[in-house]
């Protein structure tokens, strides 16, 4: 009766919110007695493979099928559906990301299984199986308790810091009988963004809004995320107004992040915008307005125009790296 894990990988290579969502479901599976079986979705080296133990898994069982390199929700559910019957697992749990968002809930609906989405704390055991996750729009939590066998769960992304271990896994690979069905969206391309931090990983995240007034004025706002080694982020009319490309967008229509720091530039903080940055560990608003919401949800807040207090922030951070050295 083992934990189930997703254990997403991009052309074999793990990334961060896969081993969070190891890490997490090893935590549920020590709370219960039992062990972590990863599931692993197309080709993977045994060596990158191998890495999941170092965040808790004991097991990992491989569908090898070069299809699912790519995601197909059917194809998806139905693997990790084959794997959960195998180990006799009673947890499912995966990462609140787009194919945790697309996948979970097929499973959660073919095993009969309750779920919560985008989990924020380890289950509570002592009162049955009791998740915290956010509700409107970050505003509240909810404590939800799955009271059906078989349970799923997603993890949102950059709840917990990861720690990497000792541990090592046996790699068994399971056999699947996939039909065209299962394939019947395909992906036809990937396009990536290289050569940045991905948002959703980040730690650090720097933000502009409408206040920066065009896109020839972000020139300030990579610079300061330049020099933290921060990720770019935006809010929707920026993105809408293309001054940014549409994966910088972030709230409750665009993506949601939970990085250690947020600086929020010239953007007012409407909740739609703070549905998806609320969970960052420290907000940081720079807001000519010092009415400007954003301010509320602030840790710390500078009054004052952007283009005078970025510069300075950036020069300031430098100064302070450079004397580190
Ligand atoms: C259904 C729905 C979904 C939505 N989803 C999202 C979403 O996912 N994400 C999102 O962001 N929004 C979303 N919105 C839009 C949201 O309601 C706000 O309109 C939007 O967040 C405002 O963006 P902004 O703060 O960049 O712009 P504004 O509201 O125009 O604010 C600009 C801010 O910049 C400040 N400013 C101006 N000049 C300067 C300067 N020189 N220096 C410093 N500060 C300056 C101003 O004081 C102001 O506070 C959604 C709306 C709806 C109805």
């Amino acid at each position: 009766m083992s934990v189930i894990v997703l254990a997403e990988h991009q052309q074999g290579s793990f990334k961060k919110k896969s081993f969070e969502a190891v890490q997490y479901a090893a935590g549920i599976a020590q709370s219960l007695g039992t062990t972590t079986t990863a599931i692993v979705l197309g080709n993977a080296s045994d060596s990158e493979m191998q890495q999941l133990g170092q965040y808790g898994a004991n097991k990992v069982l491989q569908v090898a099928d070069a299809r699912l390199d790519n995601l197909s929700a059917t194809a998806y559910a139905k693997a990790i559906i084959a794997a959960a019957e195998k180990e006799g697992a009673k947890v499912i749990v995966g990462s609140h990301d787009v194919t945790g968002k697309a996948v979970a809930p097929r499973v959660a609906a073919k095993m009969k299984a309750g779920m919560v989405a985008g989990a924020v704390s380890q289950p509570d055991l002592s009162k049955g199986f009791v998740v915290k996750k956010n509700v409107f729009s970050g505003k509240a939590f909810a404590f939800v308790n799955i009271t059906s066998d078989v349970k799923v769960v997603t993890l949102m992304p950059n709840t917990f810091p990861v720690k990497k271990g000792e541990g090592s896994v046996s790699i068994e690979k399971l056999d699947v009988a996939f039909d065209d069905k299962d394939f019947a969206v395909q992906v036809k391309e990937v396009s990536k963004v290289t050569g940045t931090v991905p948002l959703s990983e980040a730690e650090l995240v720097v933000s502009g809004g409408r206040g920066m007034k065009g896109p020839e004025n972000w020139g300030i706002l990579e610079d300061l995320a330049g020099s933290l080694g921060a990720a770019l982020a935006c809010s929707r009319p920026v993105a809408d107004s293309h001054w940014r490309p549409h994966h910088e967008h972030v709230g409750q229509t665009g993506g949601t992040i939970r990085p250690n720091l947020y600086i929020a530039v010239g953007i007012s903080g409407a909740i739609q915008h703070l549905a998806g940055v609320n969970g960052s560990k420290t907000i940081v608003v720079i807001n000519k307005d010092p009415e400007a919401p954003f301010f509320k949800a602030a840790d710390y807040g500078v009054v004052g125009d952007a283009a005078e207090v970025v510069p300075r922030l950036t020069a300031a951070i430098k100064k302070f790296k450079e004397g580190q050295h």
